[in-house]
């Protein structure tokens, strides 16, 4: 015996990486534990479709388990899919890749945006991104050891992103720019001015640009573009897809990630350690999915269907609400009513059997707003909005 201290014993959070014990629980996660408990709630909370996988994408998945494709893919993916993701993305959105060496089939777009931040970033860079925004964005960023920056965007421009707003925002550490039109939680999307400004932005300052497309099927109003197609743009651009909202394929967790040969090849690399493949009978069903967008379609229209009646019907109620032109959600503002969203959400939920997320799951600029999601039976949205308008008539 030396005389030494032995070292003090590690327990319980102090064994967990000191930068993950920092980082806070989904707000999503958190509110759905309690939604859990509870019995017969319409829940407008969920950011999934309610409609079945169609039918013809869940036979190719039967088929292919029927002939024993049951083994790894390449670490790319199968190459029907992706050379059916090269054909989908050329038409739809003006771009084109190489299935061999740009072009990456992954577990869902969370894969694929993990693997695009871990790629580009290194510790200390900064990562600029619009505020409110999908959760996972700001996780995401820390999990690489980048430095999120976030951009605030306000219910009065539609929750949209110009250049302007970002340009007070770079430094000399500034990588990347995350965007994602349509927006998760807001609905928000952008004119083909807004992106060629953002363009622009992006090559005076020699940014990449992360762009997750996931919402892209569900645009009302205007042509879904993409950032990835203007001018200068293919070559610092990582374009993220997947099928789990258009083709209601959530639990297939089918993504992928368009990049020029180099930044495919890095994000490649730690794929193919952390996951080797997407799974396979996915793949199978998604390369049947990307071969007809009709059922994208028809969906499309049920959802165009739901937000006309729900704005209106919030904005009936007296909850301002600016009208979205994509993806599934509404973002009502909440906050004239003297209480906090997440106050607001726990006593509609309490009262009411009636499940939104409060607007800070989304970053906290999103105080004073709730998202209503309106992937959900449209009688249930009319219930939900009946019960919604006695509340707020209760609390005015
Ligand atoms: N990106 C956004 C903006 C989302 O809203 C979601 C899911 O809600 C995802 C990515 C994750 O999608 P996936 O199911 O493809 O992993």
């Amino acid at each position: 015996m030396n005389g030494s201290k032995s070292p003090e014993k590690r327990t319980g959070a102090s064994r967990v990486a000191d930068y993950l014990r920092d980082i806070p629980r989904s707000g999503i996660r958190d509110f759905f534990d309690i939604v859990s408990t509870r019995k017969d709630v319409i829940s407008l909370g969920i950011g999934e479709p309610d409609f079945p996988t169609p039918w013809r994408i869940r036979e190719a998945a039967i088929y292919a388990l029927d002939r024993g494709a049951t083994a790894y893919t390449s670490n790319r993916g199968l190459l029907k899919l992706r050379q059916g993701i090269r054909d989908y993305v050329d038409r739809v959105f003006g771009v084109r890749y190489d299935p061999e060496t740009e072009i990456l089939v992954t577990v869902g777009v969370s894969e694929a945006l993990d693997l695009a931040v871990r790629a580009v970033v290194s510790p200390g860079d900064e990562v600029l991104y619009h505020e409110p925004c999908y959760v996972s964005y700001r996780p995401t960023i820390l999990f690489a050891h980048g430095v999120p920056v976030p951009a605030v965007t306000r219910a009065e421009n539609g929750f949209r992103l110009t250049a302007d707003m970002l340009e007070p925002l770079v430094t000399k550490r500034t990588k990347a720019l995350l965007l994602n039109f349509p927006t998760n939680p807001t609905g928000a999307t952008l004119g083909r001015e807004e992106l060629e400004g953002l363009a622009r932005f992006a090559c005076r300052h020699d940014l990449t640009v992360i762009t997750d497309e996931i919402y892209s099927e569900l645009t009302y109003e205007g042509e879904a573009l993409s950032i990835a197609a203007f001018p200068g743009m293919r070559e610092r651009t990582i374009f993220l897809h997947g099928l789990s909202k258009g083709w209601a394929m959530t639990g297939f967790r089918i993504g992928y990630a368009c990049a020029p040969a180099e930044l495919s090849e890095a994000m490649m690399k730690i794929h193919q350690y952390t996951m080797l493949c997407a799974p396979t009978l996915s793949q199978e069903a998604a390369a049947e999915a990307l071969r007809d967008d009709r059922d994208t379609v028809e969906m499309r229209r049920a959802y165009e269907q739901r937000r006309n009646y729900i704005c209106s019907a919030l904005n009936e109620i007296g909850l301002p609400c600016h009208k979205p032109r994509g993806a599934f959600y509404v973002f009502p503002r909440v906050g004239d009513l003297g209480l906090t969203s997440r106050d607001f959400a726990l006593r509609l939920l309490d009262e009411y059997n009636v499940a939104c997320v409060p607007g800070t799951a989304f970053g906290a600029c999103g105080e004073g707003f709730l998202r209503c999601s309106y992937a959900t039976d449209l009688e249930e949205i009319k219930e939900a909005m009946a019960r919604l308008a006695v509340f707020v008539k209760r609390l005015r």
